[in-house]
């Protein structure tokens, strides 16, 4: 492996791997970092819109995840005190309508990746970004060997921040450091078998203090991801004392929410509990100077919507459609910062014509549902009016197929 590239994509969840396969298939040389070993289980609720399955069908994974992934989800719900709302959900405009479907990370992340490695990616795995400097002609990355602690040192005019928004490091787009806060937002994840949740239903949970999800993921499971302020957290530690993190959460989540706790009554944990933050929703950055960024770490939707996979996956194809558009970028003059500039304006105004809405909706409804009084008020107005939740799915992305990728075809029908 040489260490000359034409960019290089730090993190390989998907939006790195995205962008690492539609890159290597256009004939660029590119390395992927990616400093945790797969498969790996994370923190997701691994819901997949409808939207998003004709691009992976494009990036070539979709076959074997739907293979693996979950029942269609054609419903969705709310479950809040003793409320049990459901209503359909809208299906995906577009050509192809395909359903939204969960699958877990571990299979998601590791065949996005192993794709990019066949279409050409050097994936530099487990080794992570150490440092980085500014060249004349571009970027030299420090990578370390996590299992040896072995150091590289690679080149690039160009390179891509695919980092998620959880931890610092050496880039200026990694910089997440914050005082503490008692609003910060902590996520839990964990699998059940055995649950008496519905087939085609995805429930949204709204209990004091935070908002999560259910949904049949692969494998017969079916997933529980959270999010929960960290007073709210420190307050269930104190109540369920002898219980570990994840366990005093779901006790708190199922004393709020008879829906939960009907759907569990049946249910076997499946494997430990995961957590992860605290979490930093909104908008972040688009990056400078040929450095881009993509997925969680351009900005972070409150998951409530349950968009983040499809916002890392499709801001990926938003911003190499524009990269791919610019063939001076492999060459071997350096290119002039007015032309990396243009490229992220032109990427920034695409992200925000596809991406504003569902994350100003997803804050809207997370502190909606966050706070005992606003929650009730509307979930009331839910069991009035249910088709509220199929209007509230569509207003949060769900129906909408991406648009402005410039050189992803559209899929045949
Ligand atoms: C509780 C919860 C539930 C959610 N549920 C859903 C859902 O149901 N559906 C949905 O669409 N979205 C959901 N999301 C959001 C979704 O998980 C994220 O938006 C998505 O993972 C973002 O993908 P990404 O590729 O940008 O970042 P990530 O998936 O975070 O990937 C970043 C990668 O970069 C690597 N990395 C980081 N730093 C370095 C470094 N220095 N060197 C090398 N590698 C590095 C990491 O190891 C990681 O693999 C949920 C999020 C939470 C917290």
């Amino acid at each position: 492996m040489d260490s000359r590239y034409d960019a290089i994509i730090v993190g390989g969840g998907p939006a790195g791997a995205t962008a690492g396969i539609l890159l290597a298939q256009a004939g660029w040389r590119v390395a992927i970092v990616e400093k945790a070993r797969f498969p790996r289980r994370k923190v997701c609720g691994e819901f997949i819109s409808g939207t998003t399955w004709p691009l992976l069908r494009q990036l070539g994974v979709a076959g074997e995840l739907l293979e693996l992934a979950g029942p269609a989800v054609r419903r969705v719900a709310v479950y809040a005190n003793a409320a049990m709302v459901t209503a359909e959900l809208p299906a995906a405009s577009g050509q192809r309508a395909d359903a939204g479907r969960a699958v877990g990370r571990e299979h998601l992340d590791a065949a996005l990746l192993r794709r990019a490695a066949e279409a050409g990616a050097d994936v530099w795995q487990p080794h992570a970004l150490a440092g980085f400097a500014a060249e004349a002609d571009g970027y030299a990355c420090t990578i370390v060997d996590q299992d040896t602690r072995a150091t590289r040192t690679l080149h690039a005019p160009l390179l891509i921040g695919a980092h998620g928004s959880w931890e610092s490091g050496a880039l200026p787009t990694q910089d997440f450091r914050r005082s503490p806060g008692a609003a910060d937002l902590f996520g839990f994840k964990a699998h059940f078998r055995h649950s008496a949740l519905p087939a085609d239903l995805m429930p949204l949970l709204a209990f004091p203090g935070g908002y999560g999800g259910m949904v049949h993921t692969d494998g017969g499971r079916v997933s529980l991801s959270c999010c929960i302020r960290r007073d709210r957290l420190q307050q269930c530690r104190r109540q369920w004392p002898a219980m570990k993190a994840g366990a005093a959460v779901l006790a708190h989540i199922g004393a709020s929410c008879r829906g939960v706790a009907l759907a569990l009554a049946p249910a076997a944990l499946d494997g430990p509990w995961l957590s992860a933050g605290p979490l930093q929703t909104g908008l972040r950055t688009f990056g400078s100077g040929g450095i881009f960024t993509v997925g969680n770490a351009a900005a972070e939707a409150h998951p409530i919507v349950a968009e983040g996979i499809s916002m890392a996956i499709q801001s990926a194809a938003l911003l190499c459609g524009r990269l791919l558009a610019h063939p001076e970028l492999r060459g071997a003059t350096p290119v002039a910062s007015h032309v990396f500039e243009r490229i992220r304006d032109d990427y920034a105004r695409a992200w925000r014509a596809n991406f504003s809405r569902r994350l100003h909706m997803a804050a809207m409804f997370a502190h909606l549902f966050m706070r005992p009084a606003t929650a009730r008020i509307a979930t009331g107005v839910i069991e009035r009016f249910p088709q509220l939740l199929t209007a509230g799915a569509r207003w949060s992305g769900k129906t909408e197929p991406l648009r402005g990728a410039r050189t992803l075809d559209v899929v045949p029908p």
